[in-house]
C-alpha cells in the first residue's frame, strides 16, 4: 500500500501519492568539492531527483554548505555514529539528514537531532540496517530476520512519534532480496510514513541491477515504496540512476526519455545487431521525449511485434527497413539504418511530432518486407484479413488460415527426453 504521509526533501515530494523519487549517493570524498560537484551534476543530468552525500568528518560538513548551495538537486547528508555532525549538517542547509537512531548515541542524541530538524523544518530519513540491528534483536534476527528488521523499524518509528516528530521517511536495508520484499510489505501495512527502498550492497552493475529490479520492482508493482536507490559497486553513480529509471519505466510508474525495445536475436539474424542496438541506445540519450524505438533483427514476424513503437528498424543482410507505428517508411542499406532512423526521428520532431511519410518510399519498403517476412507469420495485415474472412464465413476463414500455413514444414516430433530441461519443457504440473 502506498504511504499516506508526504514529506518534502527540498522541493521533491516523497510519499502520499507523489511519483517515486530517484536518488543516488555520491562516491567521492565529500570534502573534495570539485569531484563531488562533478558527480552531482552527472547524476542530476541522468535524472536523479535527490542526491545523498556521506558526511563522516568535520571537513565534509564544511564542504556540505557549499554543495547544498551549488547542487541542482536536493542534498541528503548521510550521518553515522556522530550526532554532532547531524546537527551541523542541518545547520549547513542539508535538505534532509539520514541517521540510524540505533548507532547515533542513544535516545537523547536522537532527540537533539529531531529538535533541530523540527526547528529548521528539515526531514529525516530514519532507518535500520540488517547489519547493525540493536543488541536486543540479535536472537530474533537469527530466528526470523524479517521480523527483526520490521521490529527495529517500528521501534524507530515509535521513538520519532514519542518525540512528536512526523517529518520522516523510513528505510530497512538488507542484502537479501526476499527479506527486503517481505519486510517492506509488512512495514507498509503498519506505518503511514514514506518508505525508502533499496537492496543494500547489491553488487556489480550486472548482478546488482538484477537484484534491485527483482526486489524493488516487486515492491513497487505492489504500490510499496516512495523513493528508491540502486546500490551498485561502481564509481559512476549515474549508472545507479539509469538503472532506477529503467525499473520505473518498465513498471510504467514514471516516464523519462526514450524507451528502447530490441529483440533478443536468434539464428535468423544476418547483421551486427549488437553494435546497432548499442549505437541506437547511445544516440537516444540525447532525446528527452519518451519516444519508443524498436530494433528487430529480422522481419520473420513482419513488424507487427513492434507496431506500438514510434519508430523502428529491422535489418537483413544488405538491406533493412525503417518503420513507424507498424507501417513501413523506407528501405535503406543496412549500414545506413541507424543514420536514417535518426533522420526520420528528427524530421518527426521538426514537423511537430508528425511522422513524415513518402508514399513511394513506403511502397518500396512494403515490397521489401513482403519478400523478407516469413510466409507463415501472423502479421497485423494477415490477422485483419483473417478476421474479415471470419466475419463473412467460417469456411472462408479456414481457407485463409490453411493458405497461410501451407508452406510450413511437416510438424516436428518433439522429444521430451532430449530437451535441455527434460521433463519440464512440455508439461507444467
Ligand atoms: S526478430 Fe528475428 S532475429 Fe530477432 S529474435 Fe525474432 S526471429 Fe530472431
Amino acid at each position: 500500500m502506498a504511504s499516506q504521509r508526504q514529506i518534502h526533501v527540498g522541493p521533491v515530494a516523497i510519499g502520499g501519492g507523489a511519483p517515486v523519487a530517484v536518488q543516488t549517493m555520491t562516491k567521492t570524498e565529500t570534502a573534495n568539492l570539485a569531484a563531488t560537484m562533478d558527480q552531482i551534476v552527472k547524476v542530476a543530468d541522468a535524472g536523479a531527483d535527490i542526491v545523498r552525500v556521506a558526511v563522516p568528518r568535520e571537513q565534509d560538513v564544511e564542504a556540505l554548505r557549499t554543495i547544498v548551495e551549488r547542487s541542482p538537486i536536493p542534498v541528503i547528508a548521510d550521518i553515522h555514529f556522530n550526532h554532532t555532525l547531524a546537527l551541523k549538517a542541518i545547520e549547513a542547509g542539508a535538505h534532509c539528514v539520514r541517521i540510524n537512531p540505533g548507532n547515533i548515541g542513544g535516545p537523547e542524541k536522537v532527540a537533539e537531532v529531531v529538535a533541530l530538524a523540527r526547528e529548521r523544518g528539515v526531514p529525516l530519513r530514519v532507518g535500520v540496517n540488517s547489519g547493525s540491528l540493536p543488541r536486543h534483536l540479535r536472537q530474533l534476527e537469527y530466528d526470523n530476520p524479517v521480523e527483526a528488521l520490521v521490529t527495529a523499524a517500528l521501534e524507530t518509528v515509535a521513538l520519532m512519534e514519542s518525540l512528536d516528530f512526523e517529518n520522516f521517511k523510513v528505510s530497512m536495508k538488507s542484502t537479501s532480496v526476499p527479506n527486503t520484499i517481505a519486510s517492506n510489505r509488512l512495514l507498509a501495512e503498519k506505518v503511514p510514513y514514506p518508505l525508502h527502498l533499496g537492496v543494500t550492497e547489491a553488487g556489480t552493475k550486472w548482478s546488482g541491477s538484477l537484484k534491485s529490479a527483482v526486489g524493488l520492482g516487486t515492491l513497487l508493482a505492489d504500490g510499496v515504496g516512495d523513493t528508491i536507490r540502486i546500490s551498485l559497486s561502481t564509481f559512476h553513480a549515474e549508472e545507479e540512476v539509469k538503472v532506477a529509471w529503467e525499473i520505473l519505466k518498465a513498471l510504467k510508474l514514471r516516464e523519462r526519455g526514450p524507451v528502447l525495445i530490441a529483440c533478443p536475436t536468434c539464428g535468423r539474424l544476418q547483421f551486427d545487431m549488437d553494435s546497432v542496438v548499442a549505437e541506437v541506445e547511445r544516440r537516444l540519450e540525447a532525446y528527452e521525449d519518451p519516444i519508443e524505438v524498436s530494433v528487430l533483427g529480422c522481419a520473420v514476424n513482419g513488424i507487427g511485434e513492434a507496431r506500438h513503437a514510434d519508430f523502428g528498424i529491422t535489418g537483413a543482410k544488405d538491406m533493412g527497413m525503417i518503420y513507424s507505428k507498424g507501417e513501413p517508411l523506407k528501405k535503406v542499406p543496412t549500414e545506413q539504418l541507424v543514420d536514417e532512423l535518426f533522420k526520420e526521428i528528427d524530421r518527426y520532431y521538426a514537423a511537430g511530432k508528425t511522422v513524415q511519410r513518402d508514399e513511394l518510399a513506403a511502397a518500396e519498403a512494403r515490397e521489401w518486407l513482403a519478400e523478407n517476412e516469413d510466409a507463415t507469420a501472423m502479421t497485423p495485415e494477415k490477422l485483419a484479413a483473417l478476421e474479415a474472412a471470419a466475419a463473412r464465413n467460417d469456411s472462408e476463414a479456414d481457407a485463409v488460415l490453411e493458405s497461410m500455413l501451407a508452406p510450413a514444414a511437416a510438424p516436428v516430433a518433439l522429444d521430451e527426453a532430449v530437451s535441455p530441461v527434460a521433463g519440464r519443457r512440455f508439461s507444467r504440473n
